[in-house]
């Protein structure tokens, strides 16, 4: 039987040895140590499953970085970039394109509030980048605000906001940043009881902070509307509409990093439409046109834009608004929107996943909460129940940890994984039955993590 891709089983199994063996010889890979690295090798994807070197199938319940939200390899993307291939592959950025054009109105077209200019990037990290400069030029101030427990990047300023071990080793203490704690009931920094607790007690440590650093100093507060690899810590109610009136009060830019949570993945087209809230910037990128060609941006409130009417915008990128990324942005969101897939990933969050996850945490002693929306949660496993202790420590792995997840791989699940947390993160296309699939397969691996309680 031939893969999706038209491989046979042969050939994908040869391409896939030397794929190995190059990538072995001359791959330097990202946060990793590289001596002792076995990556897998993926010959083929569509849907929600790809192939792997070996021949065997696997259910993609990671959305690679989490950005497949339209699942892998969807026809109209594909045949979007080769038809804007076979057109344009390439143009400037000072020079406008179709693409490009119409990709800035169907996302602004999406965004909450007034937020209808829009600045591409190549990613993630470039578009928080992007975000903080235009904070910082906007309101002549130079600090910002980011919560412990977020990811926000690798590149320089991205990399310091994050709140998680991936900054240490790159931060000198000399970014313009400063870290307070975010709302997270379950390890609750504020020794809260409950969910309205949590966010009161969250957004007035935010106001000292605030208060403390000097509001005439702060250009900037970024949060990710819910945080995703830190954890998919769904913020209490209040909380979001706090940090818009703590921003409003102190003149401070609210910049909502939706490069994970956006297009889709929490069952809204932005996570932050979840919660009634109007940010006045939104970083997005992976899911904008599912990763099929890097692509990111920041959509901007026309107060801030207006900052860069007469006054030159200080910052760009050979690729900014590449025709095939843009073309892959186009095609993604109109498909998203003609297939209900927005809708999908609503229905199946509350339907299967929450219900299914929840079910789950009965028969596993080892999880220690779910929690999440749309197709965006995290089963968080704990050595013990009363006391929470994570089934790895925070910033490594254990091999509790190590053996569930190979358990769950070699059934034919694939998950994404950091620290003590399994993500149930599949594409906003999955079907009912996948997602019965996958759910099934992970409570069989949890018995290996349930194997390791005392
Ligand atoms: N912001 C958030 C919330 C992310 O999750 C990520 C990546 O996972 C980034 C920024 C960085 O994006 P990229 O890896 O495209 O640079």
């Amino acid at each position: 039987m031939t893969l999706p891709n038209g491989l046979t089983p042969e050939v994908a199994r040869d391409e896939a040895a030397r794929a190995y063996e190059l990538d072995r010889k001359h791959v330097f890979h990202s946060w990793s140590a590289q001596a002792t690295l076995k990556p897998m090798v993926v010959t083929a994807a569509q849907g929600s499953y790809l192939w792997d070197g070996d021949g065997n199938r696997l259910l993609d319940f990671s959305s690679q970085m989490v950005n497949t939200n339209i699942g892998h390899q969807h026809p109209k993307v594909v045949a979007a970039i080769q038809a804007q291939a076979a057109k344009l592959c390439t143009i400037a950025p000072p020079h406008a394109n179709d693409a490009r054009s119409e990709a800035a109105r169907l996302i602004a077209e999406r965004t909450p509030g007034e937020l209808d200019k829009i600045f591409f990037t190549n990613g993630g990290a470039d578009a928080v980048e992007h975000a903080v400069r235009m904070a910082r030029l906007h309101t002549g101030r130079y600090k910002v605000l980011s919560r412990y427990r977020s990811y926000h990047g690798g590149t320089e300023t991205a990399v310091n906001l994050t709140g998680d071990p991936r900054r240490w080793p790159n931060d000198h203490g000399n970014a313009g940043i400063v870290h307070f704690f975010g709302p997270f009931l379950y390890r609750s920094r504020f020794y809260a009881e409950n969910e309205e607790q949590e966010s009161q007690r969250a957004l007035e440590h935010l106001e000292q902070t605030i208060q403390f650093e000097g509001p005439s100093t702060i250009a900037a507060i970024i949060l990710e509307s819910v945080p995703g690899t830190a954890g998919i810590m769904v913020p209490p109610p209040g909380y979001l509409a706090g940090v818009r009136e703590l921003c409003d009060k102190y003149g401070i830019v609210f910049i909502a990093d939706e490069v994970m949570a956006g297009f889709g993945r929490t069952g809204k087209w932005f996570a932050i439409d979840n919660f009634g809230v109007a940010p006045d910037l939104i970083t997005f990128a992976k899911g904008v046109n599912s990763g099929y060609v890097p692509l990111g941006g920041v959509a901007i409130a026309p107060h801030i834009a207006a900052t860069f009417d007469d006054r030159v915008y200080p910052g760009g990128l050979t690729y900014s608004g590449h025709p095939l990324a843009t073309a892959a942005a186009v095609a993604t969101i109109n498909a998203m929107a003609e297939e209900g897939i927005v809708e999908n990933a609503a229905a199946i969050g509350a339907e299967v996943i929450g219900p299914g996850l929840r079910e789950l945490a009965e028969q596993h002693p080892s999880i220690g909460e779910v929690r999440g929306l749309g197709v965006f949660w995290a089963v968080e496993l704990v050595k013990d129940r009363g006391t929470r202790e994570p089934l790895a420590p925070y910033g490594g792995t254990s091999p509790a940890m190590a053996e569930t997840v190979a358990a769950a791989k070699a059934a034919g699940l694939l998950l994404f994984v950091n620290f003590n947390r399994l993500h149930v993160v599949p594409p906003c296309t999955v079907s009912e039955a996948e997602a019965k699939e996958g759910l099934a397969i992970l409570d069989q691996a949890l018995t290996v993590a349930d194997s390791h309680l005392a």
